[in-house]
């Protein structure tokens, strides 16, 4: 027998799709989430009954509920920012389908929260305890989760778990954070004329001499823990004639196991000072940090998930080592753990789009994991904490 709020979260399913359309037609690129914002924080105020509802110094929207004391505070993350530039896009509507710009990623993750939001205040399920709901900013790119991390930071005291909400992942639970490290490596010399000044150092070629350092250091891609490093940018120079009096790359690193990004990152400042010699400096400037960390498959937070998707008709679900939100609070020690609404494709290009049959389950499924992981007791759900 559901629940009458179990009825609620089925009812809410058309209203969460219309919201998705209108959340998605607001552009949100990355460090300009304001107008988004505005309108999720409006959303929050007429859905009411906030113990505090407020838009942070970054542009988070914050809206949180008190629950009964003893209860698991929970920590639920949707970020409003997208890939794409500032200009409105429509969203296309066909049989089972919604095609737009950021339409599952995130859209339809703060429209789920929403809808979860309204739910709970319409219902208020018993035996819960203080939910935050948070529509947070800077998960995508150059962002570098500085939304979520500053909710970590912020509310660290405040709860015991976080949920982040992906649109996409309704059939995949994030376990693993990946943990990543972006340099800027930069090489300068005095530069001069090709001719004139002929013999000095050159930023290219001693740049270059980094790059091909880097290759003995580059991990096994079958290697496991999975760890990466690639060179995805290179800029320098001024002109045929000139010795080049600077040079730049970009490089990216990444693994399932923080040490390893650590460790490798090490190697490469060791590696770059040999290479350059002292012929000039080499500077290192970081770009990007993304913290690591692993929620185990024990956990009372995944088993509370995982039986949350029971009697919904959805598949085994994938556990997976994602770049999310999550990172925040896994790399912070919290019990966390990145969920979705619907299935769909094309993130991160004009072609994305979702299904929209499967959000009929992807609403319930979400609303009983957040209600159930905020019903146990605080004690039980911080036994999958971690020390950072
Ligand atoms: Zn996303």
């Amino acid at each position: 027998m559901p629940t009458a709020y179990e009825r609620a979260l089925e009812r809410a399913v058309p209203a969460v799709i219309e919201e998705t359309v209108r959340i998605c037609e607001i552009p949100a690129p990355t460090f300009r989430e304001r107008t988004r914002a505005n309108y999720v924080r409006d959303r929050f105020e007429s859905i009411g009954g906030w113990d505090h509802l407020a838009i942070d110094s970054v542009s988070n929207v914050i809206a949180i509920r008190r629950g009964v004391p003893g209860a698991a505070r929970i920590l639920l993350c949707a970020h409003l920012d997208t890939v794409f530039p500032d200009a409105t896009t429509p969203v296309v509507r066909s049989r089972g389908k919604l095609t737009g710009r950021g339409v599952g990623d995130n859209s339809l993750g703060v429209a789920g929260m929403l809808g979860v939001a309204e739910a709970i205040q319409a219902h208020r399920p018993s035996g819960v305890g203080d939910i935050i709901f948070a529509a947070n900013v800077g998960e995508e790119g150059r962002g570098d989760l500085r939304g979520a991390r500053r909710l970590v930071k912020d509310y660290a005291r405040d709860f015991d778990a976080m949920i982040a909400i992906e649109g996409h992942a309704l059939n995949r639970i994030q376990t693993h954070a990946v943990a990543s490290l972006r340099y800027e490596v930069s090489v300068e010399t005095d530069g001069g004329h090709s001719w004139g000044a002929y013999g000095r150092p050159n930023a290219i070629a001693l740049l270059a001499r980094a790059i091909v350092a880097l290759e003995p250091l580059m991990p096994d891609p079958k290697g496991t823990p999975k760890t990466t490093m690639n060179v995805g940018v290179i800029r320098g120079g001024r002109s045929v004639n000139t010795i080049a009096p600077d040079a730049v790359f970009e490089l990216d690193m990444r693994s399932v196991e923080p040490a390893y990004v650590d460790r490798l990152l090490a190697n490469v400042r060791a590696a770059m000072r040999v290479a350059v010699g002292s012929e000039a400096d080499v500077k290192m400037k970081r770009i990007g940090a993304r913290p690591g960390g692993t929620v185990s498959l024990d956990a009372p937070l995944i088993k509370t998930v995982l039986a949350a998707r029971k009697g919904l008709g959805l598949p085994e679900p994938e556990f997976y080592a994602g770049s999310t939100d999550a990172n925040a609070a896994l790399g912070a020690g919290f019990p966390t753990t990145c969920i979705g609404v619907t299935t769909g494709a094309e993130a991160h290009t004009p072609r994305e789009w979702i299904n929209t049959a499967p959000i009929k389950q992807g609403v319930p499924y979400l609303g009983r994991a957040i209600v159930a992981a905020a019903r146990m007791p605080r004690t039980d759900l911080r036994r999958g904490r971690r020390r950072a």
